[in-house]
C-alpha cells in the first residue's frame, strides 16, 4: 500500500536522521570504552586516595610511637637528666617531618621544646603544611592539632611529650608527588585506550558494516530485477558469509524462478498456438469449400482439441496439487502393492510396446495418501513408458528402510542429459524438447511428483545418463508429519 506523500517525506526525513550502522557502532564502541576508563580511573583513583590516606594515618601514629619510644630512652634514672643533645636532634628531625614536640620532665618542667627552640621554623614548617593541605585537601577539614603521650623508662613515669602535627592526617610534597604522578599515569592510560578504542572501533565498525552495506546494495538490486548479481568474496564473519550466501541463493532462485516463468509463458503460447492453428486452418478449408468435411478430417480436429483438453487438464491438475491447501488423506499404504496396483494399469500399453514392466523389492508401509502417491507412481512410469524405446525394460522396486519407505522407478530408455537432470522436476521443463513434443508430454508431469512428494515430507530425485536409461527413487517419510 502506498504511503500518503506526507508520511512518505516524514518517513524518509526520519530515514535521513537515522544514523547508519558504521556510525552507530563506532560511537557506541567510543562510549563503551570513554565510560569503563572513565569508571576505572575514578574507582581506583578514589580507592588509592583512601589506601594511601589510611596509610600516611598510619605512619603518623607509627611515628608518634617512635618519637616517645626514643625520647623515653634519653633519660637517664641514675642521674635523673635528660640527654637533651640528642632531644635536640630528634626533635629537629621530627620538625622538619611536619612534628613539632615539647618534652616535660616528670614535673612538668620544659626540658626541650621546639618552638622556644627556633619559632621561626616552626612557623614556616606549619604554614607550609596547612597552605599546602588547604590548597590540595580544601574539604579534609584539617588543622594543627596536639596530642600528649607520657615518658616512662622501666614502668616509672619520667615525663611526658606533646607532639602538634596537621591533623587528621597530612601529605608533604612527596606524597602529593607521588598521586600525581599516579593520576597523570590514569590519565594517559584513558586517553591511550580512547584513542585506541577509537580507531578499533572504526576499523570494527568498517568490518561490519562494510559487507551489510553491500548485501543491501546486492538486495536493492535483486528488487529491482538483476537477479544475475552475486556478493562475491568473504567477509571473516561467519554469520555475514551466510547472510551473503543466503542472499546469492535467493538471486539465484529468483533468476531460476525468472527463466520457468518466461518459458512457462512461451511454452503455453506454444503449446496452445500449435493445435489452434491447426484447428482454425482445417476448420477454415472446410468452410470455405477447399476441403470435404470429412470423419477422418474432423477426427483431426478432434484430436487437436483433445491436445488442448489435456494441457489445460494438466495445468489444472498441478495448480491443484501446488496450491498450499493440498490437503493429504493419509492412510497406511503398502507401497509394494500400490506398485503393483499402478503397475497393472500400464501393462497393456507395455505389452503393446513390448516392453518388459517387473515389480519387486520389499514390502513397507509409510502413511500417505494412497490416490495421490499412485499419481506419483502414474507420472514416473508413464514417462518411463513413454521415453523407453520397444524392448526395453522397465523396473519398479520397493525398499524398507528404518525411517522411509522408497521406490525406484528404473528404466533403460533414452536417458536424460546430466546438464538437464537439475531442472527436469520444475513446470514445463522438458529435457529433449523436440523428442517430448513428440511424446506428448508438456513438462508438468515431475512437478506434479515433486509437488506431491514434498507435500508428505518425502523427497524426489533422478539419476541418469543419456541414451542409457533413467532411475528415480522418491523417499516417503514413516512418521507422520502435518501435511
Ligand atoms: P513430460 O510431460 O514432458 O514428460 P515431465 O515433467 O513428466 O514432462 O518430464 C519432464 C522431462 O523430463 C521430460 O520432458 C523428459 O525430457 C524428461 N524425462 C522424464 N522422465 C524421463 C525418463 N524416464 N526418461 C527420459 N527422460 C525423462
Amino acid at each position: 500500500m502506498c504511503l500518503p506523500f506526507t508520511d512518505r517525506a516524514t518517513g524518509l526525513e526520519a530515514h535521513k536522521r537515522r544514523r547508519g550502522l558504521w556510525a552507530q557502532l563506532s560511537v557506541t564502541i567510543v562510549l563503551v570504552v570513554l565510560f569503563t576508563v572513565a569508571l576505572i580511573s575514578l574507582l581506583s583513583n578514589v580507592l588509592i586516595a583512601r589506601r594511601f590516606e589510611a596509610y600516611v594515618l598510619e605512619q603518623e601514629k607509627q611515628e608518634a610511637d617512635n618519637i616517645v619510644s626514643n625520647l623515653s630512652r634519653q633519660y637517664d634514672s641514675l642521674t635523673q637528666s635528660w640527654n637533651t643533645a640528642y632531644i635536640h636532634g630528634l626533635g629537629m628531625y621530627a620538625l622538619y617531618d611536619g612534628y613539632i614536640i615539647k618534652v616535660y620532665d616528670r614535673d612538668g618542667a620544659c626540658v626541650w621544646d621546639a618552638e622556644n627552640h627556633d619559632m621561626s621554623l616552626c612557623m614556616q614548617i606549619m604554614d607550609e603544611i596547612s597552605t599546602r593541605m588547604e590548597d590540595r585537601r580544601p574539604n579534609a577539614g584539617g588543622r594543627f592539632i596536639s596530642k600528649d603521650y607520657a615518658l616512662s623508662t622501666s614502668g616509672d613515669a619520667i615525663g611526658a611529650v606533646s607532639v602538634s602535627y596537621y591533623g587528621p592526617y597530612f601529605l608533604n610534597s612527596a606524597d602529593f608527588h607521588f598521586l600525581d604522578t599516579l593520576n597523570a599515569v590514569f590519565i594517559s592510560i584513558g586517553v591511550f585506550s580512547l584513542a585506541l578504542s577509537f580507531i578499533i572501533g572504526w576499523f570494527l565498525a568498517r568490518r561490519i558494516s562494510r559487507p551489510i552495506t553491500k548485501t543491501v546494495y546486492i538486495a536493492k538490486q535483486i528488487a529491482d530485477g538483476n537477479y544475475g548479481i552475486r556478493f562475491e568474496g568473504a567477509t571473516r564473519t561467519r554469520e555475514m558469509d551466510d547472510l551473503a550466501a543466503s542472499v546469492n541463493h535467493l538471486a539465484g532462485a529468483l533468476s531460476q524462478q525468472e527463466d520457468l516463468r518466461k518459458r512457462l509463458t512461451s511454452d503455453v503460447a506454444h503449446e496452445l498456438r500449435t493445435p489452434l492453428s491447426i484447428l482454425s486452418s482445417h476448420l477454415e478449408a472446410m468452410i470455405e469449400g477447399i476441403w470435404t468435411p470429412t470423419v477422418k478430417r474432423l477426427e483431426s480436429c478432434r484430436e487437436e482439441t483433445g491436445r488442448l483438453d489435456k494441457l489445460v487438464a494438466d495445468l489444472e491438475r498441478l495448480a491443484k496439487v501446488e496450491s498450499e491447501n493440498l490437503t493429504l488423506n493419509k492412510t497406511p499404504v503398502d507401497l509394494l502393492e500400490l506398485l503393483r496396483t499402478v503397475s497393472g494399469h500400464f501393462a497393456l500399453e507395455a505389452q503393446k510396446r513390448n516392453l518388459a514392466l517387473d515389480v519387486d523389492g520389499e514390502s513397507t508401509v509409510v502413511p500417505a495418501d494412497h490416490d495421490r502417491i499412485c499419481q506419483v507412481v502414474t507420472n514416473l512410469l508413464s514417462n518411463a513408458i513413454k521415453y523407453t524405446p520397444e524392448n526395453g525394460h522397465i523396473r519398479l522396486t520397493s525398499k524398507d528402510t528404518p525411517d522411509s519407505g522408497v521406490i525406484f522407478v528404473e528404466d533403460d530408455g533414452t536417458g536424460i542429459p546430466e546438464e538437464e537432470l537439475p531442472f527436469i522436476f520444475e513446470r514445463f521443463y522438458r529435457a529433449d524438447k523436440s523428442r517430448s513434443r513428440k511424446t506428448g508430454g508438456a513438462g508438468i508431469g515431475l512437478a506434479i511428483v515433486r509437488s506431491i512428494v514434498k507435500a508428505h515430507g518425502g523427497s524426489v530425485s533422478a539419476e541418469s545418463q543419456s541414451e542409457k536409461g533413467s532411475c528415480f527413487s522418491v523417499v516417503l517419510p514413516k512418521r507422520l508429519r502435518s501435511s
